[in-house]
């Protein structure tokens, strides 16, 4: 028996599973790691404690499984995105703890390249994005300016810079490998994603040496082995993804036209355009899907802060739901939310209006709006706010969606699942396994070890647990949209005031 091990290095955690050959779970251990706050709106990580606690679970996960490292054939990683580590060439000691995708400490500077027109639009013809303190470039720009010494050390070829996947493949192999997948260097916003190469206008503009770069290698392919003082044995990195693209892969979306989105925290909208980024990428963003074998996919991808977050808000802030699940019961306790819309603005809006000012607001309320209504308008605010992604996604692409995919902790709940299919008209496909982003690095690395010939023959792993079909009649769910629209209006107009 073959043995993969997924690394899924997220915000929060680290997590290892190991699966057998066929891709079934045999154990997984997590570990959380600390998360630091300086100053408000500023998120940073400890990138060695993000390590020692991947290497921790690796460890622990085998014991759990009963296994040694010689059992496991090879290795996926999958990561938080854009998250910034900058490190000592010679030491391998990080010089400024790891800069989080969440963190706005550049958001100045990203007002003041935006300003600049000319550049603004290479930005997003090259790298597929926009600018927003988000993506690493700025990031990287300002550890540079702000540790002492750093831009000198930069200049003369002694720091390196990688997302989470370039410091967990450089730290397991003891400092040999300095690489990053081609999923997650297009989310630096330093890399042409149609050259596939390093944008030196922006490197130029924010004075990045190229020298700290890591080289972009294939998505799936055995791009590095694991230092053996480690774990006791060398054992080959096969496959690597940004978590998006990882979750993209796990759900077998190898079609273009094929979407996914996740339920999470936030709520991640990819869509894969095929061998091409879309045109005009609009209020989405265009990044690279995976490389595999001298392939490049892309994806048109949105996303919405405020997911699953909102029902975490019921249960800890408004304290009328105990856990999570139980907003199923109350949902499912009344025929609708009389009139009831929450649009949870908490952190600004997301794609498609782009408002970071918006704030959260609550409409429609009535005498007799209760509890049971208002859990129901917080359930319905996940899937109305999916639609609207949705539907940008198809007026910017040019197509129509025929189904969604939906993996992530919230899926688990049948009301979100089936409003969701209700509200868009389209069948909502949810897979036995929800955790597809871990399993679409176990699938990538699988593939380039050979455990399954071709791509085309991973898709029988995806099993399909339930397919919610639409129910409700049109008029119903455009009557409901339209009053989601003019709640959405309601809370920019506000910002605006
Ligand atoms: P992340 O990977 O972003 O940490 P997960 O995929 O683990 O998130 O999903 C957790 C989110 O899903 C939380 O915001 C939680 O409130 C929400 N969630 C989990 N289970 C349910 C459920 N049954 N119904 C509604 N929301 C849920």
């Amino acid at each position: 028996m073959k043995y993969i091990m997924a690394l899924d290095e997220g915000t929060t955690s680290a997590r290892s599973i190991i699966y057998d050959e066929n891709l079934n779970t045999i154990a997984v251990s997590q570990k959380e790691f600390t998360q630091i706050f300086p100053q408000p709106s500023w998120v940073e990580h400890d990138a060695e404690e993000i390590f020692s606690s991947q290497l921790y679970t690796m460890k622990r996960c085998l014991e759990k499984a009963s296994l040694t490292a010689k059992d496991i054939a090879v290795i996926g990683i999958t990561n938080q995105r854009e998250t910034t580590v900058v490190w000592d060439r010679h030491t391998g000691k990080p010089v400024y703890n790891a800069i989080v995708w969440q963190c706005r400490r550049t958001a100045d500077y990203c007002e003041e390249l935006t300003g600049d027109k000319a550049f603004a639009s290479h930005v997003k013809e090259s790298t597929g994005l926009l600018i927003d303190p988000y993506f690493c470039a700025t990031k990287i720009k300002w550890i540079l300016d702000n540790v002492s010494g750093a831009r000198e050390k930069a200049e003369a070829g002694e720091l390196l810079f990688g997302t989470i996947d370039s410091w967990l493949v450089y730290s397991l192999t003891g400092g040999a490998a300095h690489i990053s997948d081609y999923s997650n260097v297009s989310r630096t916003m330093l890399f042409d994603i149609n050259k596939l190469e390093w944008d030196r206008t922006i490197l130029e503009r924010l004075d990045i040496p190229e020298s700290m770069l890591p080289t972009p290698v294939p998505s799936s392919g055995i791009c590095a082995y694991t230092d053996e003082a480690l774990l006791g044995a060398k054992i080959p990195v096969g496959g690597i993804a940004g978590d998006q693209q990882s979750s993209l892969f796990g759900q077998c979306c190898f079609e273009e036209g094929q979407a996914k989105n996740t339920y999470g925290t936030g709520c991640f909208l990819l869509m894969n355009t095929g061998e091409k980024p879309a045109a005009d990428s609009g209020q989405l963003v265009n990044t690279i899907a995976w490389n595999i074998d001298g392939k490049t996919h892309y994806a048109l991808e949105g996303s919405v802060f405020t997911g699953g977050a909102v029902i975490q808000w019921l249960r800890d802030e408004l304290k009328i739901i105990d856990t999570s699940p139980d907003s199923y019961d109350a949902a499912m306790k009344v025929p609708d939310t009389a009139g009831v819309y929450i649009v949870p603005a908490f952190t600004g809006l997301g794609a498609p209006h782009w408002n970071a000012d918006a704030r959260g607001i609550i409409t429609g309320i009535t005498r007799g709006a209760g509890r049971n209504h208002i859990i129901r308008a917080a359930l319905e605010a996940i899937a109305y706010q999916v639609k609207d992604l949705a539907v940008c996604l198809e007026e910017t692409a040019g197509v129509t969606l025929k189904e969604l995919n939906a993996d992530g902790g919230a899926c688990t709940n049948d009301f979100l699942m089936q409003f969701q299919s209700d509200i868009m008209g389209i069948p909502v496909t949810r897979p036995v396994n929800v955790e597809t982003t871990a399993l679409g690095a176990a699938m990538l690395a699988a593939l380039a070890y050979g455990i399954f010939p071709d791509q085309r023959s991973l898709c029988g792993i995806r099993k399909t647990e339930k397919i919610f079909t639409p129910s409700m009649d049109p008029e119903t769910a455009d009557k409901l949209t339209a009053g989601w629209r003019a709640a959405v209006a309601r809370c920019i107009m506000e910002t605006k005031e």
